[in-house]
């Protein structure tokens, strides 16, 4: 199976997707956690893409397709994968659409997870992660049961985004407006177009997400 889950920063994108990963084994592909990978090894790739991603602006197609075209070929992605921050613009979904092809696959579902500006200013300037595992929290919305100690791993050390700030939220979101959304009726056209309200707690999000696109926990 393979989803999208498309929706502004903040919206939920990362942790639905982490959760799908762990429940279902769809591999998650966040183009943000690789561009920051990058970033953070200093490679050329990273060095390309750090100005962009401080300033709250997209990253060149070129760069992205690159990147999302060698990690879907790997193993791991067999049995399906969650795009988590792909595509972001119409020519990068075009690339996904003739890459997907090339592989003999296709879309099963594209889910827009929707929230309001003010709460997802407010998602995005309380967001922390586990230094070691990646785990994602919450200031106010999803801390850890033990303060300073992450569940899944039992790390103490957390990390903040760069761009988790009240200055670059707003161009972010108007990169997401402006750049993002024109993907909607290019999937409604498709007829794979769902919409699930990212307003509500995590579970029931959760809940909505997999009731959209037909998986089930096994017992
Ligand atoms: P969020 O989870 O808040 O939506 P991401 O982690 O997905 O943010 O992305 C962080 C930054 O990485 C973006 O602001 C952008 O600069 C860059 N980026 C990530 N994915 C893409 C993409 N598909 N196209 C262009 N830039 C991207
Ligand atoms: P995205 O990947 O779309 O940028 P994240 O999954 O990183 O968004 O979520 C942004 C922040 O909001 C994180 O701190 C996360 O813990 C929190 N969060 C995610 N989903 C919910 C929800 N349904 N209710 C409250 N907080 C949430
Ligand atoms: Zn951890």
């Amino acid at each position: 199976m393979i989803v999208i889950l498309l929706g502004p920063p903040g919206a939920g994108k990362g942790t639905q997707a982490a959760r799908l990963e762990k429940s279902y084994g769809l591999k998650q592909l966040s183009t943000g956690d690789m561009l920051r990978a990058a970033v953070a090894a200093g490679t050329p790739l990273g060095l390309q893409a750090k100005a962009k991603m401080d300033s709250g602006g997209l990253v060149s197609d070129e760069l992205v397709v690159k990147i999302i075209e060698d990690r879907m070929k790997q193993a791991d992605c067999a049995n399906g994968f969650i795009l988590d921050g792909f595509p972001r613009t119409v020519p990068q979904a075009e690339a996904l659409d003739k890459m997907l092809s090339g592989l003999g696959r296709s879309l099963n579902a594209v889910i827009e997870v929707t929230l309001p500006d003010a709460v997802l200013v407010e998602r995005i300037t309380g967001r922390f992660a586990c230094k070691s595992c990646g785990a994602g929290y919450h200031d106010v919305f999803k801390r850890p049961e033990k303060d300073g100690v992450c569940d899944v791993c039992g790390g103490t050390e957390f990390v903040r985004r760069k761009d988790d700030t009240a200055e670059t939220v707003q161009a972010r979101l108007d990169a997401y407006r402006t750049q993002t959304e024109p993907l909607l009726p290019y999937y409604k056209a498709k007829g794979i177009l769902l919409r699930v309200d990212g307003g509500q707690a995590i579970d029931v999000v959760a809940e909505e997400i997999d009731k959209a696109i037909g998986v089930n926990e096994r017992a």
